[in-house]
């Protein structure tokens, strides 16, 4: 399983690789550890047998980074190179359409965009934390696709603690 969370010390992305057979997450630029969670991912298969760390992709229960337990799934597709794709398809079908040649306009127009169902059946899933965007590849959970009101649940939750945050402690009475 692969971690991509943002460190809450400095800020940076941080990828590691491996996560479940790792005691902590270390932040690569200034050391910091983020502890994660030990009952996050589950230890026991479909039928209640331990599942062993390191075999097949590991059940996450709930996010490792915060105390967040929705998450979503969905394609790991780089939404910029499906677009790509298109507006390559795109740019050579008026080349062809152009120079009036009706069958390969259809063709670079039908290509590509079997090209992009393709690449998007094969992309593997990718599970995303509402609360804090940490991203996990090759782990399973009991996660749904993405859903705007729970997204929206933890923005205004987001903004309620920045807001917080930017008032700050009362000040100390000066004598
Ligand atoms: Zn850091
Ligand atoms: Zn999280």
């Amino acid at each position: 399983m692969r971690i991509t969370y943002a460190c809450t010390a400095c800020g940076s992305t941080v990828t590691v690789n491996d996560a479940e057979t790792k005691p902590s997450l270390v932040c690569s630029r200034c050391g910091a550890v983020t502890e994660m969670a030990t009952d996050a991912i589950a230890r026991s298969g479909p039928g209640g047998e331990p599942a062993e760390v390191g075999v097949g992709e590991p059940r996450l229960r709930r996010c490792l980074v915060c105390p967040c337990t929705e998450l979503f799934a969905r394609k790991d597709f780089p939404q910029r190179l499906g677009v790509g794709i298109v507006v390559a398809g795109l740019a050579a079908s008026c080349v062809t359409w152009a120079q009036r040649l009706l069958v390969p306009t259809f063709a670079i127009l039908f290509g590509t965009a079997l090209v992009d169902v393709i690449l998007y059946l094969f992309m593997p899933e990718c599970l995303t934390c509402y609360r804090c965007g940490t991203r996990y590849r090759g782990a399973a959970g009991p996660f749904e696709g993405f859903d705007l009101e729970t997204h929206e649940k933890h923005r205004q939750q987001r903004a309620r603690l920045a807001g917080q945050a930017s008032v700050g402690p009362p000040a100390s009475p000066t004598p």
